[in-house]
């Protein structure tokens, strides 16, 4: 995943959004979302006198509380609400916003094979808060036309039919996640199920046969097995994977979006599955345990790609696992030449180059390989274990990873870490 997104700090947000209920829409070839997002939230330590959410290129045509208007400003992909008044400390309320937009990024109209799909930007088709430390439930109906099929984060309700003819889906996330999860992807799509122990996995595409969708997919099972093994904590529902028109790869909560090119890869080379272990990886480290601020982002991407290599290893073999520690060093060694490496901590992600990409996604992975190196597979391992287990469903900085890490080790690591994650040392 990619965001440039400046974010609120936590500090000043002084709210949590505890649920948010839309209805979008969405008119593909228009390239047009129309939405009303209702906001269940709660007020900190102060009285708040004003929501702030993100909200894209969002145009924001009503905001209301308890039925009366509320007076509303926009600047710079930011919404800025007023309360009826100030709301006390402690209390909760709920406002409904009204909105359109054809947003340029976020959410994706692929008109020519009549798809739409979201990209991580979710304020560019609900107004809400961008930061990966804010967590809500949420409940969201797509309307579009009848030969469509929807796949979405959450739990699927039963749909229901327009007077108009279009069909409204429905879904439920009664989990609590990060607003940068949500999403969905709707199309003529084909679509396969399996069954998986306690759960299903779903898997759609435009361009491929069911057949096709299940040989692409064959591996899902055992990288969740892999995963929830690593992690100690079992996958819970269903986990969807769809191949769209175009992109990178996309973790969202139980559902991930891979490019049809890749599914095309797939088949051609079974074992391509790189991109795929990573986004389910994602489904634990990234979704389930978050970074607090994208200045930890490497505790969810060092993560993932570390988590691949090592699904990669039991998968493939050895020399899987370790032909991508060789490329996370080439890339790692290619930026001290440059003199671009940085600490795997930054003082800010908004606006990381490729290089810092590079840091967190290659050299984060490369620092998990070299933990593993230092402690040994089997503390290793009993460390990440209980890392992922302590935070899950929080939100985490590289503290608490070296905390438990230490916790497993039974010393200090402070050197390891004020080299590897602090700062720029250390012989790749
Ligand atoms: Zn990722």
């Amino acid at each position: 995943m990619a965001l440039a997104t400046p974010v609120f700090a936590a500090s000043t947000r002084g709210f949590d959004v505890l649920h948010y209920a839309a209805t979008l829409d969405l008119d593909i070839p228009a390239g047009e979302v129309r939405g009303e997002a209702t906001l269940r939230f709660r007020a900190d330590e102060a009285p708040l006198p004003r929501l702030l959410l993100d909200s894209g290129e969002l145009v924001i045509d009503s905001a209301t509380q308890n039925g009366k208007a509320l007076a509303f400003e926009r600047a710079d992909g930011k919404l800025s609400v007023t309360l009826s008044e100030p709301l006390r400390a402690g209390a909760e309320t709920r406002v409904t916003l009204r909105y359109h937009g054809k947003p340029g990024h976020g959410l994706e109209f692929a008109a020519e094979r009549n798809e739409v799909y979201t990209i991580f930007s979710t304020s560019q088709w609900m107004p809400s808060v961008d930061a990966p430390d804010e967590r809500a439930t949420l409940e969201l109906a797509l309307r579009l036309p009848k030969q469509l099929q929807a796949t979405a984060v959450g739990q699927a309700l039963p749909s229901r039919r327009l007077e108009d003819g279009r069909v409204e889906h429905r879904w439920h996330l009664r989990t609590a996640m990060p607003g940068y999860v949500y999403g969905f992807a709707a199309g003529p799509y084909q679509h396969a199920v399996q069954s998986h122990g306690r759960n299903r996995l779903h898997y759609y595409a435009v361009d491929r046969s069911p057949p096709e969708l299940r040989q692409v997919f064959a591996a899902t099972g055992d990288m969740l097995d892999f995963f929830a093994g690593r992690a100690g904590l079992a996958y819970e529902g269903d986990y969807q994977q769809a191949l769209v028109a175009r992109t990178i790869g996309q973790e969202m909560a139980g559902l991930s979006l891979m490019s049809e090119t890749y599914g095309e890869r797939v088949l051609d080379d079974p074992t391509q599955l790189g991109l795929m272990a990573h986004e389910a990886a994602h489904q634990w480290w990234g979704n389930r345990v978050t970074c607090a601020g994208w200045e930890h982002f490497w505790l969810n991407e060092g993560f993932a790609n570390f988590m691949t290599a090592a699904w990669l290893q039991h998968a493939q073999g050895e020399e899987a696992y370790q032909q991508m520690v060789t490329g996370w060093r080439t890339r790692v060694l290619a930026l001290r030449e440059k003199g671009t490496d940085r600490a795997l901590v930054f003082p800010d992600w908004n606006k990381p180059s490729a290089d810092d990409r590079t840091v967190v996604y290659q050299k984060g992975a490369l620092v998990l390989h070299l933990l593993r190196q230092e402690l040994g597979d089997e503390v290793f391992w009993r460390g990440l274990r209980a890392y992922t287990q302590a935070h899950d469903g929080r939100s985490v900085v590289s503290a608490d990873f070296q905390q438990a890490m230490e916790a497993a080790a039974g010393r200090s690591l402070q050197p390891f870490f004020e080299m590897w994650v602090y700062g720029v040392g250390g012989e790749v």
